[in-house]
């Protein structure tokens, strides 16, 4: 009989994060002792448990082995010495003896009877006086860490990049900067316990076009390396074991999809124009120049966000100004003649460089974020801005400042800037003297002050993440909050409306540039609140611009309209995802 379909088909239901659908062999990633489910198990499987804990002790001891080997050759046969104290632990027969009784004993799973003793062990030493055995409680963890991975199948986030076969990632959560190397022909999916669809994790794997699922509770716990995992980013449903039956059902799906990109790619070189004759400027979002190509390829008018402190993640040190001077320019004439909207940095919250702890922030994503920290570090700052002026002399670049919440940081950042231009003047250095700057409005009190702000700046971009969540009090990466983030809710589309009235007093242009931009159901009532410019990952903007050109404008500020008296997010959205799936009902089929 098929492996596969011997363990049984068992379904997960999550979030959907990034769509597209994979199969494959399940790499868990993780600290498994977070995990570690109690099963009871019947008497004639208690000697396949003592077997198996036989196999992971002596797994271990060779893994043992081999560091002790590799950090006696690279670091010296002392420091080596360190893993006699783990090999110490690993064979301790009064810890083994006592696991060994709880199996036959309890008749439990043997990784449940390992982690409870061991952790026994480990609590009754780090509550000593004496430090040195207080440390031995370290060691204790360390190894009964390496046992349980070796029983649960997992493997450690550093791995990641070393994978030998193309896998299905499951993990507690992943990084942004994890995310950002995930090597797309290695990683055919992930599936995550935590998260939520505006996380930055959800954001990358769009980008890289991986399926993903998240906030799927504690699937790493249920599921051991080594199975087999379909993802289906489209429904948010992950399935062990699937059976032939399942399997020939999604490759049919999965056709089908394929028929229709066909149908979308053919819109490349078409404008976003209304059926009314209104042109909607549809740009994409990046987070590399390597990027840029995808943006061209999807048909997209140019680079609306450009999240520049990708630039700064994964590395020791922050890329100099010659550096992001390319980087910028890479990305600009890629989609010249039209426009890259570089963001400036915007570090902290999820996305943070290496060497900074998260430690001493209670709330990151009210904390040091942003143009706080360009603010706080003004030579960091001004190195990326004159990189950004140097580079509007290559393309249609626009700076825009991320996460303003009033006029003084706005004021301070364009004193900065104007100082960076008198730099490059005085050295003789080429910039465009007309390069538009913008901000983001991602923070409640920005769009309520956007009279005030428009005055400041060329160019609002609305941050529908982030402004969702600190006007819904909800955190985007929770997933126990999901279901309360909704860009349609009316508190947050008033702010987008009062956004749009004000900037068009003052003659400034708006975009949206927040994931709301790349949800065709939510696409309808931007377009109706007067939005001039949407910028989605590459990967949905052929999707948008099939549904602008099905869309008329008249309608959609109609269903603006009565998505602001609207009664709530779910209303809101009925309305606009009704107008959208009237115009366009194939983007909506298997969602
Ligand atoms: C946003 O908040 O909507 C946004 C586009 O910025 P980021 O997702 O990078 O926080
Ligand atoms: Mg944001």
């Amino acid at each position: 009989m098929d492996e596969r379909a011997q363990g049984g088909e068992r379904v997960y239901r999550g979030i959907p994060a990034s769509p597209g659908v994979c199969h494959g062999r399940v790499v868990v990633l993780g600290d498994a002792a977070r995990h570690v489910l109690r099963r009871e198990v019947p008497a004639e499987a208690v000697e396949g448990e003592l077997a198996r804990l036989q196999a992971a002790i002596a797994h271990t001891r060779r893994d043992l082995l081999d560091v002790q080997e590799q950090v006696g050759r690279a670091v010296g046969q002392s420091e080596a010495s360190i893993f006699d104290a783990h090999l110490l632990v690993l064979e301790d027969e009064m810890l083994l003896g006592e696991v060994r009784r709880r199996i036959e004993g309890d008749r439990i799973n043997c990784e449940s009877a390992y982690h409870e003793v061991a952790e026994k062990f480990a609590a009754a030493l780090g509550a000593l006086e004496d430090d040195y055995l207080r440390e031995r409680a370290a060691d204790i963890r360390d190894v009964t860490g390496r046992v349980l991975d070796h029983l649960m199948g997992r493997t450690t986030e550093r791995d990641l990049r070393e994978l030998a076969d193309p896998s299905v990632i499951l993990a507690p959560e992943l990084s942004p900067a994890t995310t950002a190397t995930l090597d797309p022909r290695k990683v055919l999916g992930f599936a995550t316990d935590g998260g939520g669809t505006t996380s930055h994790t959800a954001i990358l794997a769009r980008k890289l076009g991986i399926p993903a699922v998240v906030g799927l509770g504690d699937i790493t716990a249920r599921v051991r390396g080594g199975e087999h995992a379909l993802v289906d980013g489209h429904s948010g449903m992950v399935t062990v074991n699937p059976t032939d039956q399942t399997l020939f059902a999604y490759g049919q799906l999965k056709q089908r999809r394929a028929a229709f990109d066909e149908r979308l790619a053919s819109l490349r070189l078409q404008p976003a124009i209304t059926l009314d004759g209104h042109r909607v400027a549809l740009a994409a979002n990046i987070d590399a120049p390597s990027d840029a190509a995808s943006v061209v390829a999807s048909g997209a008018e140019g680079i609306g966000l450009f999240r520049s402190e990708f630039l700064f993640l994964n590395r020791r040190d922050f890329p100099g100004e010659d550096e992001q001077f390319e980087a910028y320019r890479a990305a600009a004439t890629a989609v010249s003649p039209h426009a890259t909207v570089i963001r400036t940095l915007d570090l902290g919250g999820d996305k943070l460089p290496a060497g900074w702890a998260r430690a001493g922030e209670q709330n990151p994503f009210l904390g040091w974020r942003a143009i706080r920290v360009s603010l706080a570090l003004p030579e960091v700052f001004q190195a990326q801005l004159r990189a950004i002026l140097r580079a509007s002399a290559f393309g249609k670049v626009r700076l825009m400042y991320p996460m303003i919440s009033g006029v003084a940081e706005v004021r301070e950042a364009n004193m900065l800037l104007e100082r960076c231009r008198e730099d490059l003047r005085s050295a003789g250095v080429a910039f465009d003297p007309a390069m538009q700057v913008g901000m983001m409005i991602e923070v409640p009190g920005a769009a309520l002050v956007a009279e005030q702000l428009a005055r400041e700046v060329d160019f609002f971009s609305v941050g529908t993440n982030d402004l969702t969540g600190y006007t819904l009090a909800v955190d985007r990466m929770n997933e126990r909050v999901a279901s309360l983030f909704s860009p349609m809710h009316p508190g947050v589309l008033r702010l987008i409306h009062a956004t749009v009235q004000a900037a068009r007093r003052h003659g400034r242009w708006v975009g949206v540039c927040g994931e709301a931009a790349a949800d065709p159901a939510m696409v309808p009532v931007l377009l109706g609140l007067g939005v001039d410019e949407l910028s989605a990952t590459p990967a949905a903007v052929p999707a948008v611009k099939f549904l602008l050109r099905r869309l008329r404008l008249a309608e959609a500020a109609d269903a603006a309209r009565r998505a602001l008296e609207s009664e709530d997010a779910a209303d809101a959205l009925h309305v606009s995802r009704s107008l959208a799936m009237q115009a366009a009902p194939e983007l909506f089929h298997g969602t």
